[in-house]
């Protein structure tokens, strides 16, 4: 495809660079080529789960005690021993569906959007559906959604890392001319699947997609199974540690019973029955899909959780650093100040609403040039309908100047622009050169620090002056805006020569004003920054402006108090390590930070050893939010790159979710730990119950089926609805719980022995009693006490600190269901003739 004359191409491909595919066609050639993935999502059918969980060895036992009886002659014990089989394989195929499907829509909801013309107009639509002949568009921070042939390209720069493993940006160019023989990362006018625009935009016509693409025939990148996460692994662990309990506790068993006489048969039944009692090996499991729907209810508190690792991490956090614009604020600018060189304006009106004026009588000739960098050095627009396109920060000085009386629209048409070297938050600036009266001009904006370095004169009516004796009242001003929590940007400009290259135009600029603007805080944020620190979890802001103002909105929002005041970029630079890690302990504000430095950050705290959360936006940031333990992507400003590189996504950019989700987290944690807790319990108790009974010579209280019933059926209903326990109201009180710490504490363990021995003892006197009464009651008197037990003691479970008088039983309509459906299930089996 890079060998080719790109007309050449455009014609084969059947395809026009400007209008683009119909739609009609799209399809036609989306059923022709298939999508533009690069392995098609297999999820298994219902069937295909229902037959792997008869890959577990115990239940490859249950199967053949199931024959072993129908053989002897026991055909009604081996119907039952099947039927409860199918059933419990039933129930946990339903689950896994579940989960899995909750999972699936879940990925679908984070797969990106690629920008076609389709039927001659731009649209947005999901990457999958692209096919070659597609004209696409891209600009920096998006991924690279197929392998494209480029038509147009400015500035284009590509990561291609994940190709070719050169990790420094390449530049590309529509126009070079390549051998059909030249290597991958020679070819210029191409740009592939899998790679990311790390500045400037291009158009392209889609040439390859899904598994035809360069990146689709590395075979082994596609690899990458779904990990088990950290708490499956330690659940694994457990199950085969009981599981080599249990053996042991089966193997004395079967020798009790051979020893006094019992037939055969049947201690092979009590052991096969107890070695299914007691091996939990359906936590994993279950735990699975706990977390899926943990996931799934995350979605509506506006976080999108992209692996099931991340939600149990997210319970665990200890830092939250969050950028301060657009997360903590709303990023709803508003320009209230201007200073023309000579004088101070205030602004009136509030958000995009173009309604408002500059105030007091300003002289539109000194503004004119202000004005002019406001308008074109911007990649912003105003709507028609009083929406804005693009950064609120340039959106809002839009406004402005809509309010000083120009037409922005006819502005920016009259003076287009020949060149740009765009914004970035490394540089803090950023620069255009138009046409003005036949003249080149360069425009700049940026925050004052970065604009006052390049600047060496100073525009002041109509007189063009040494900037020196301007300096300090400028700084006064600039900080007078700060300290108010204002974000300053100062313009630039100057006449440039007719071939200069924007990119060395940044010196011996004129300074031809200032403004300020306001970006309010959200008003949940103060609300949630407390709930953190409550939570035992610290907030760090993190922004790029000056920290004055970063220090004002720190103390606006409870993160400083008093006189303490935020820690600059230049500042971090400066301190070395050891240096660096005792100042971070207990600063919560930084600011005029970039993407280094937030890299910096996270690696320190970690070292520390915080679970750190990490928001970012930018390109830039992908490194910081790899880094973190949960990076989190903004969803609405969020580039590609940043979504790709993240844990978690915001669909609402806002901090006050971010805290939802780690209380969700928590939730789930503990919830996690209540079904263990509960399950494992009930497992011990029947061991002791089965193994006392033996050892005292009074036979197995329990028949067979009767423990195959209570394990598979009336203990799992409960164990589940465990899991979905509503949120107790202390979670976010206390401590974030420490990763390491073993699933089952000495708390647990004690409260588990505690149960265990309980159920057991009562289940094993209503045996005796029962026996006392007439023998063959003995087993349903113990089988009945043994359910009511564990479904009484499920009620105790839902809260590990409060007693269920604290609690109350019927706050979990699941758990109500799942008593009242074993019961009911228990009775039936119970009294129904044919049963
Ligand atoms: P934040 O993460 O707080 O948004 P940025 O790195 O985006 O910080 O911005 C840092 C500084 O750069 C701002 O304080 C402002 O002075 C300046 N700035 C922000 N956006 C723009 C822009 N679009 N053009 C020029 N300067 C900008
Ligand atoms: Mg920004």
């Amino acid at each position: 495809m890079h060998g080719k004359n790109i007309q050449v191409l455009l014609k084969e491909l059947e395809s026009n660079s400007q209008f683009g595919l119909t739609t009609q066609e799209s399809e036609n050639r989306l059923s022709l080529y298939g999508k533009n993935a690069l392995k098609e999502e297999k999820s298994k059918s219902f069937l295909n789960l229902f037959l792997d969980q008869f890959k577990s060895i115990l239940i490859m036992i249950l199967i053949a005690a199931a024959l072993l009886s129908a053989y002897i002659g026991e055909f009604t014990e081996g119907i039952v021993i099947m039927i409860i089989v199918i059933l419990n394989a039933l129930v946990g195929a339903a689950q896994e569906k579940s989960a899995g499907n909750a999972v699936k829509a879940l990925k679908s909801m984070v797969s990106p959007l690629a920008r076609v013309i389709r039927d001659q107009t731009l649209k947005e639509i999901p990457s999958e559906l692209l096919v070659p002949g597609d004209i696409i568009e891209l600009e920096s921070g998006n991924l690279v959604p197929a392998d494209i042939r480029l038509i147009q390209s400015i500035n284009l720069k590509i990561d291609e890392s994940a190709l070719t493993g050169e990790s420094t940006p390449v530049e590309k160019n529509a126009e070079s001319e390549i051998e059909s023989n030249a290597p991958l990362s020679e070819r210029s006018n191409s740009a592939y699947l899998g790679t990311t625009v790390t500045y400037g935009r291009a158009t392209g016509v889609v040439v390859k997609t899904g598994m035809h693409t360069e990146i689709g025939h590395i075979a082994s990148m596609l690899e990458g199974e779904d990990e088990a996460t950290p708490l499956q692994n330690k659940l694994n662990v457990l199950g085969s540690k009981l599981g080599i309990f249990c053996l042991a506790v089966c193997v004395i068993i079967f020798m009790l019973g051979y020893f006094r006489g019992m037939p055969l048969l049947e201690i092979f039944m009590v052991s096969v029955s107890l070695a299914v009692a007691a091996v939990p090996e359906g936590l994993p499991a279950i735990v699975t899909v706990i977390l899926a729907l943990g996931m799934k209810k995350m979605v509506s508190r506006h976080v999108l959780v992209k692996n099931l690792s991340s939600v149990e991490t997210l319970g665990s956090t200890t830092v939250i650093c969050s950028d301060k614009t657009g997360t903590l604020t709303q990023n709803k600018m508003t320009v209230t100040k201007i200073f023309d060189g000579q004088n101070e304006y205030s602004v009136s009106g509030s958000g995009y609403n173009r309604d408002g004026a500059i105030e007091g009588d300003f002289n539109k000739e000194n503004l004119e040039q202000m004005m002019l960098a406001a308008i074109l050095c911007n990649d912003a627009s105003l709507t028609e309908d009083g929406g804005i396109l693009g950064d609120p920060t340039e959106a809002a000085l839009l406004v402005m100047a809509e309010k000083a009386g120009y037409n922005t629209k006819k502005t920016t048409e009259k003076y287009p622009r020949l060149q740009e070297y765009p914004f970035d938050s490394e540089r803090k600036m950023m620069s255009t050169m138009h046409k003005i009266d036949g003249q080149p001009m360069v425009f700049s904006k940026g925050s004052p620090d970065s604009i006052l370095k390049v600047c060496d004169r100073i525009k002041i009516k109509d007189n063009i002056l040494p900037i020196e004796p301007y300096s300090e009242i400028i700084n006064q001003i600039y900080m007078k805006w700060a300290s108010s929590a204002l974000r300053v940007l100062c313009y630039a400009g100057r006449q440039a020569s007719p071939n200069a290259d924007v990119n060395h135009e940044e010196s011996h600029m004129i300074l031809l004003g200032m403004s300020a603007m306001i970006d309010p805080e959200r008003p949940e944020a103060k609300k949630s920054i407390k709930t953190c620190h409550d939570a035992g979890i610290r907030v760090i802001m993190i922004t790029g402006d000056h920290g004055v103002t970063a220090s004002a909105i720190g103390k606006n929002i409870g993160l400083l108090s008093g006189e303490e005041k935020a820690i600059s970029g230049s500042q971090i630079d400066q301190m070395d390590e050891a240096e660096f890690i005792s100042v971070l302990k207990d600063a919560d504000v930084f600011s005029r930070v970039s993407p280094q430095h937030k890299v910096r950050i996270v690696e320190a705290l970690k070292k520390t050893g915080n679970i750190v959360a990490m928001t970012g936006d930018g390109v830039n940031d992908a490194p910081s939010l790899k880094k973190a333990d949960i990076g989190i992507a903004m969803g609405i400003t969020g580039t590609d790159v940043s979504k790709e590189a993240s844990d978690m996504i915001l669909t609402d950019d806002n901090f006050a979710s971010i805290v939802g989700a780690v209380e969700e987290g928590r939730v789930i944690y503990s919830n996690i730990r209540k079904f263990v807790s509960f399950l494992i319990s009930c497992n011990i108790g029947e061991i002791l119950l089965i193994f006392v009974s033996m050892l005292m010579g009074w036979g197995s209280p329990l028949r067979p089926i009767q423990l195959l019933w209570v394990n598979l059926i009336t203990d799992s209903l409960p164990a589940f609805a465990l899991g979905m326990e509503p949120e107790e109201d202390d979670v976010m009180k206390a401590a974030p719980r420490n990763p390491t710490d073993p699933i089952i504490d000495k708390k647990m363990g004690i409260s588990i022995v505690f149960q265990a021995v309980g159920l057991s003892v009562a289940a094993l006197i209503s045996y005796r009693i029962g026996y006392a009464i007439h023998p063959d009651f003995a087993n349903t008197f113990a089988f009945i006490t043994l359910i009511s037990g564990e479904l009484l003691r499920s009620f105790s479970g839902r809260s590990e600190t409060k007693s269920v008088f604290k609690t109350g039983f019927w706050g979990n309509k699941y758990l109500n269901l799942a008593v009242i459906g074993s019961y009911l299930l228990t009775l039936a089996i119970l009294t129904l003739p044919f049963m």
